[in-house]
């Protein structure tokens, strides 16, 4: 009956069935345990008409025109510059930390002297990770570095990943890096925009076609089986291909142990108020549980009495309790891990994708890329 079977309808199983489904006219079966589409980039209206995201804030940024395009056929844009502040000893300071930002917390002739420096040192523009920046020899960027490293990055990184920057991959703080330049937004892609309608019409949009079948509340377990190298769905073997987008480990029953992942826990609040803060998001890096304040309204504006602001209080991942959002890349998980996708090479009709298939930090841009990259190269090509 079907000739794929797609586990998990996040972007990375929804970009796959929508390809196999419209380009190669092939039936497909997706599988999702939650009773709702779109993964972790579902959002819907609440009483207030303010989009809400149910996972946390999900801020859409490529330098991909591929991606761009590809997603343009589901949805229209509202064009959307992210701007993040950072509370500083009482104060909501730019970050990424730019050359505005030295003048924000330092007297005028001290930043004088560190923007000297940082422009002697590095090019106009340059992105350098505050772990690069900790290097310098130069005992005024010393300074610097030791300063940016302990407000903005030391307290807020043990909250989300329980670990000093040193202990986990430095691509992780790379995201955010110190920036020697005036741009004050949190990226710098060439496109930054949020869905018109937001992002579960874009998956309500890939995911209706006859020749996909969508069945929810329902954990792949209770319809299928991998047993002794075969795949079985409703009892009987599946001879098709498997695009697996859930957990690696949890698919090869956890053999080689589990894998880690940080975990949050989301609390909305309603406030009697038009505005809560300047910008969607406020980071809190040294004070408070959670790690930041994102307000909704900020992100898709509406007009309205109301506000609604998310909370996001970091956890460990416990398998049953909470959901994995972030694998933990320390050595030991990526040998784990490694382990995992060697054992993986064996069944040839599995496709493991996505964030949580491949442990990987994909956003949305990322994934969405990999899908068509992986529909193209295994599939269409
Ligand atoms: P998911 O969206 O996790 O989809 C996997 C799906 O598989 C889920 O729906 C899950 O329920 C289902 N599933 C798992 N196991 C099973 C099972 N056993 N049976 C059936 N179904 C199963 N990216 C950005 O570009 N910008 C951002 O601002 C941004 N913010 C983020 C904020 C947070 C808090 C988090 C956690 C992520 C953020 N991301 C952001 C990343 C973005 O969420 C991911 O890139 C994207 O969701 C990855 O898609 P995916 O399909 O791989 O995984
Ligand atoms: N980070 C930090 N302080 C900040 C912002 C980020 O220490 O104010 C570090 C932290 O380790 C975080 C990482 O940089 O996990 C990546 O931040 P990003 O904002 O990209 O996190 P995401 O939006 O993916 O949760």
């Amino acid at each position: 009956m079907f000739d794929y079977i797609i586990v998990g309808a996040g972007f990375a199983g929804s970009v796959m069935a929508e390809r196999i489904a419209t380009q190669l006219n092939k039936k497909v079966l997706v599988i999702e345990k939650r009773n709702h589409i779109g993964g972790n980039c579902y959002d819907y209206k609440d009483e207030n008409n303010i989009l809400i995201h149910k996972y946390g804030p999900h801020i859409f940024h490529t330098n991909s025109k591929s991606v761009w395009d590809y997603l343009s056929q589901f949805t229209d844009w509202e064009i959307y510059h992210h701007r993040v502040r950072a509370m500083v000893d009482g104060k909501k300071v730019t970050i990424p930390f730019n050359l505005n930002t030295l003048y924000e917390v330092f007297p005028t002739t001290l930043a004088n002297k560190l923007e000297n420096k940082l422009l002697e040192k590095f090019e106009y523009n340059a992105k350098v990770p505050i772990l690069e920046l900790k290097k310098s020899t130069d005992s005024d960027l010393q300074f610097l570095a030791q300063y940016i490293y302990e407000k903005i990055f030391l307290h807020y990184t043990a909250k989300q990943w329980k670990k000093n920057p040193e202990e986990i991959d430095e691509a992780v703080t790379a995201r955010v890096p110190v920036f020697i330049g005036r741009d004050d937004r949190y990226f710098n892609d060439i496109y930054q925009a949020m869905p018109k309608e937001g992002y579960t019409k874009i998956f309500e949009r890939m995911l209706n076609h006859p020749n996909i079948k969508l069945l929810l509340n329902t954990d792949y377990k209770e319809v299928a089986e991998l047993r002794d190298d075969k795949f079985y769905l409703f009892g009987n073997e599946f001879k098709g291909k498997i695009i697996f987008t859930g957990m690696i480990d949890e698919l090869f029953n956890y053999k080689f142990g589990e894998l880690k992942y940080r975990s949050l826990q989301i609390k909305f609040e309603t406030l009697e108020t038009e505005s809560f803060q300047e910008v969607a998001t406020v980071n809190y890096p040294n004070n408070y549980d959670f790690t930041r304040i994102t307000e909704f309204k900020k992100l898709h504006p509406v007009k309205n009495n109301k506000t609604v602001i998310l909370k996001e209080y970091p956890e460990e991942f416990i398998i049953g309790k909470n959901t994995p959002y972030y694998p933990v890349f320390t050595d030991e998980e990526k040998e784990k891990y490694d382990r995992y996708k060697e054992y993986a090479a064996n069944f040839k009709n599995i496709i493991l994708l996505g964030r949580l298939a491949e442990y990987r930090y994909y956003d949305m841009d990322d994934i969405v890329e990999r899908a068509l990259e992986v529909y193209s190269s295994i599939i269409g090509g």
